[in-house]
């Protein structure tokens, strides 16, 4: 998920919840479930858990996965190996695109070298050079605000090692990172205290987007095509006057914790900026404050990094349990499979994906007759702007060009996305469609116990606009694209698009409920009588 979208789907998610009083009118809606098939797939998920085990290997053996990175294809090749040998079929690559360049870190070391020794905690930013060997420098502080500093810095910069923005301030950590949502925060969050308001739009006490032409930490990071702008002519002016190295401070965190995704561009055609490193913000301040004091500092940074033009394509790894009566309809589970480049991807979204696959791997596992098909996605060019979801919606469903449905599009069932870090899940959304918030009720009432409370979204507008994570790529077209509200750990505090998205901040319990409930939603969709209700069709798609 790219951050200004984290924060817009959360508020998206927020919508009515249903407590036991509603609950039992609901019901009557609902599905009698298979509890033998629950107990099945219960055992499987836990007596019998792979999910770390792919995590693993998507993170600690192939992370990061910078989209159409080496990694991100050795990824999917150990993943369509392990689908094949869970008995899936059709397993296989959909390229889309054309995306571009892919690109992985080689090397990075960077040192404050006088008027003390220190090195310096961070990494390359994606899509940034290499300094070609170690280059050290002095530092410079130079701002750039909007376009508008460019001027004042002009001729001043060649050479040196450019801190691009001002000090951060950081307070004591005085709230625990880890948490996990009560009750009373589910309801509040689930109530729809404005209906005039519904679909996107920032929630209270949201970090303000930056605005129009403003140059903060967070442009650096937005996925926003006004940030591609941006980054385009910071990149062509540091350029153009010679910088050594720029760094930045990051865009959130502190105390070791750097989060910091683009620099530069997967696109060849844009122009290719000087190497730049995100540092921890402490060591950042500490670098401003000697130039403050008329100290100015030596540093020294080695970084290799490497563009990457084996394929200009993306792609997205799909495999299936093929269905027996209802082939053709379709329940889709999924997640992105790419990352970037701090840590390993881990919780971003290497659990979505293990999910995913866990999911599947267990409903293989069990042989169990599913009338409609189920497919595993693993979406490439997530972080870049959803490139992988939104092409294969637009091959399979509407093509962008005429937004005609395909025969296709009315076979979809649903499609379940996971795609908000480590944490369990603790409601699943509804989208605005009561008759599917009381199927869910009816789905959720026998494992209650794991800690899944109930539907949201009984009341929602329609997604006004992609973004966020690739469950919208299926709703903005008016597909049963579905996300669930899950614990936020420390996705937003620690791990989310920083160096310590790794492997040790996962909660093995709570991806293996994860498994649990994505297998058991997608066992329930592809038996039940009916496909899943559907919200009305929307705009975008041609009548
Ligand atoms: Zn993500």
């Amino acid at each position: 998920m790219n951050l200004l979208h984290f924060r817009l789907a959360a508020a998206a998610c927020a919508m009515s919840l249903l407590f036991t009083s509603a609950v039992t009118a609901q019901q009557q809606d609902g599905d009698k479930v298979d509890l033998g098939a629950l107990t099945q797939i219960k055992n499987e998920a836990f007596q019998h858990s792979q999910v770390m085990e792919n995590l693993f290997y998507i993170s600690e053996v192939y992370g990061p996965r910078i989209t159409s990175s080496r990694n991100h294809r050795a990824a999917a090749e150990w993943a369509m190996q392990q689908l094949k040998t869970w008995g899936l079929q059709n397993v296989h690559l959909e390229k889309w695109g054309p995306f571009g360049d892919g690109w992985q870190i080689k090397k990075y070391y960077g040192a404050l070298e006088s008027p003390a020794y220190a090195s310096l905690i961070g990494f390359p930013l994606a899509w940034t050079p290499g300094t070609n060997g170690p280059v050290t420098a002095e530092a410079v502080l130079a701002p750039l605000h909007s376009e508008a500093d460019f001027a004042k810095y002009k001729g001043k910069l060649k050479g040196k090692i450019v801190l691009i923005f001002d000090p951060r301030e950081l307070a004591m950590h005085t709230e625990a990172e880890a948490h996990r949502l009560t009750d009373a925060e589910i309801e509040e969050r689930a109530k729809t205290p404005d209906p005039s308001r519904m679909g996107f739009g920032p929630r209270p006490g949201a970090a303000p987007a930056p605005l129009p032409g403003e140059f903060t930490p967070m442009t650096l990071t937005t996925a926003a095509p006004s940030g591609r702008i941006l980054r385009n002519k910071v990149n062509a002016f540091l350029k153009e006057e010679g910088v050594a190295v720029a760094l930045t401070p990051g865009y959130n965190g502190d105390g070791g914790t750097v989060f910091a995704s683009f620099g530069g561009s997967q696109d060849p055609k844009d122009p290719v900026g000087p190497p730049m490193a995100a540092i921890t913000p402490e060591q950042y301040n500490r670098i401003c404050r000697l130039l403050q004091h008329g100290i100015t500092p030596k540093l020294t940074f080695d970084i290799e990094t490497e563009y990457q033009k084996d394929d200009e394509m993306g792609f997205n790894v799909v495999g299936e349990i093929p269905g027996t009566s209802k082939a053709d309809e379709v329940v889709m589970v999924g997640g992105h499979f790419d990352s970037w480049q701090g840590g390993t991807g881990a919780t971003d979204n290497g659990t979505g994906s293990a999910v995913a696959m866990e999911a599947v791997r267990v409903l293989a596992t069990l042989h169990k007759p599913m009338a409609r098909t189920v497919r595993v996605a693993l979406w490439g060019g997530e972080e870049e702007g959803l490139y992988g979801s939104l092409a294969y919606v637009q091959q399979h469903f509407a093509p962008r060009d005429t937004m005609k449905k395909t025969p296709e599009y009315d076979k979809l069932d649903v499609y379940f996305n996971d795609d908000s870090g480590s944490g369990k899940f603790r409601a699943v959304s509804a989208l605005g469609n009561a008759q599917m918030a009381a199927i869910f009720q009816s789905w959720i009432a026998p494992i209650k116990d794991l800690g899944i409370d109930g539907v949201v979204g009984l009341t929602a507008g329609p997604t006004l606009q992609p973004g966020g994570t690739d469950s919208t790529s299926f709703s903005y077209i008016g597909l049963n694209g579905i996300g669930f509200m899950q614990d936020p750990l420390e996705y937003g505090t620690r791990t989310h698009h920083s160096n310590m998205d790794l492997y040790d901040r996962v909660q093995k319990g709570d991806v293996m409920q994860g498994a649990l409930i994505e297998a058991w939603f997608a066992y329930n969709a592809a038996t039940r009588a009916e496909m899943l209700p559907r919200i009305d069709t929307p705009a975008p798609l041609a009548k």
